[in-house]
């Protein structure tokens, strides 16, 4: 009997699994590297790592060349150090007052994103006898979290006058530089390289500065600045369809599956919930163990293909939380035979590029979707040589 033995030691018995190439992801960090210089690399953890599993990605990320790591939420920076991480973990996200302890435990640096958060911060750490770690967040133009840039000026002051914060950054976000017109991204730019002028305006020394996610990273070299973030290119995914592939990637997370049931459906007969499909011809269908519940999206049904023996067939009827079903004609295909639902299998590959268009939806949303039930197994590099 086959059996998979996980990362963590627990063993799989369900033959769905993700598997994380970690080569691929050396390879893209590498890529990156050249690609921004001596810049720092803050790779982006955020979602379990766009759905790569949180831990062991965060850890070959560091290893292969990241000299930081970006999280959205408190839980996930305080996972990672539990995990014994000790690189430095900026949480990206806004605040709320009663988590700045736990940032300040944890050694966690904080957003900023106003004058209010910054003096509760400068409070805490007080009154807990510690030093904060704070990044400025300036709003140039994406409309979520920091201060307007036409306001910066106020919360650079506030922060020279905190006693107990220590200004490791300051960064904003751009809304569109995977995009081919430039002229949001620019300005965002323009924006934030004018609000930075106050400290050497004010004879203070110039803070990390930092703005270029994977889009900017790509197209515009420079908003490159002292450090970048890159999330979506490490894993080896490009952030819109039309932006300029100036890095090369390799695609880093593989979806895997086995077939789990065979059947000859008889023209004229449906399928599935809805009975959406209707087989137009006696054909062959299997049953593969993966659904909506795994993050298999049910606006697949219909439209999305699979890999077996190397060859695409499509998915029909409707994806159930569980189950699926693939027509493969008058092929043959066995109880367990490899699926491969994202990845390559021979000549042929999938892409979350492709689902994304299926669902009407971008890359980030499917890699993120697949749900925690799915194993992670982590492919280890082959040593070469003799
Ligand atoms: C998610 C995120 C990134 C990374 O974005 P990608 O498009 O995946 O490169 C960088 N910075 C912030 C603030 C983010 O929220």
């Amino acid at each position: 009997m086959m059996e998979n033995i996980f990362s963590d030691g627990s063993i799989a018995l369900r033959p769905t699994v993700i598997e994380v190439d970690l080569s691929a992801l050396r390879y893209n960090l590498a890529r990156i590297r050249e690609r921004v210089g001596d810049a720092r690399i803050m790779a982006t953890v955020k979602a379990n790592a766009y759905g790569h599993g949180l831990v062991r990605t965060a850890k070959e990320l560091l290893r292969s060349g990241a000299d930081e790591l970006g999280v959205a939420f408190l839980e996930e920076g305080i996972a990672l150090r539990r995990a014994g991480v000790t690189a430095p973990i900026l949480v990206l996200g806004g605040i709320i007052g009663n988590q700045i302890t736990h940032f300040l435990e944890y050694d966690l640096q904080i957003t900023a994103s106003s004058v209010f958060k910054l003096r509760q911060i400068d409070e805490t750490a007080a009154a807990m006898g510690r030093r904060a770690r704070v990044h400025i967040k300036i709003d140039t133009g994406m409309g979520r979290i920091g201060i307007r840039h036409e306001n910066a000026t106020r919360l650079f002051e506030a922060t020279g006058e905190a006693k107990h914060v220590d200004l490791c950054g300051v960064y904003s976000h751009f809304a569109s530089s995977h995009d081919p017109d430039t002229r949001v991204t620019e300005q965002q730019l323009k924006r934030f390289i004018e609000a930075l002028e106050y400290f050497p305006a004010n004879g203070l020394p110039m803070p990390m500065r930092h703005i270029a996610n994977s889009g900017a990273i790509l197209q515009h070299p420079d908003a490159i600045l002292d450090m970048v973030r890159p999330g979506i290119m490490c894993y080896g995914v490009y952030p819109g369809p039309k932006v300029e592939k100036t890095v090369p990637l390799r695609p880093v997370l593989s979806m895997k599956t086995r077939v789990v049931f065979f059947k000859v459906v008889l023209a004229g007969a449906a399928i599935g919930y809805d009975h959406t499909w209707t087989a137009p011809e006696d054909t062959r269908v299997v049953t593969l163990p993966v659904g909506y519940g795994d993050g298999y999206a049910r606006s697949l049904s219909n439209r999305a293909s699979v890999l077996i023996n190397g060859r695409r067939y499509p998915v029909v009827g409707r994806i159930s939380m569980d189950q699926c079903m693939v027509d493969i004609g008058s092929d043959s295909a066995y109880n367990g035979d490899e699926v491969v639902l994202i990845g390559r299998q021979g000549e042929e590959s999938i892409t979350v590029e492709e689902l994304a268009d299926y669902c009407g939806t971008i890359p980030y949303e499917i890699l993120t979707m697949i749900n925690t039930r799915v194993p992670r197994k982590y492919c280890v590099p082959a040593v070469h040589g003799s």
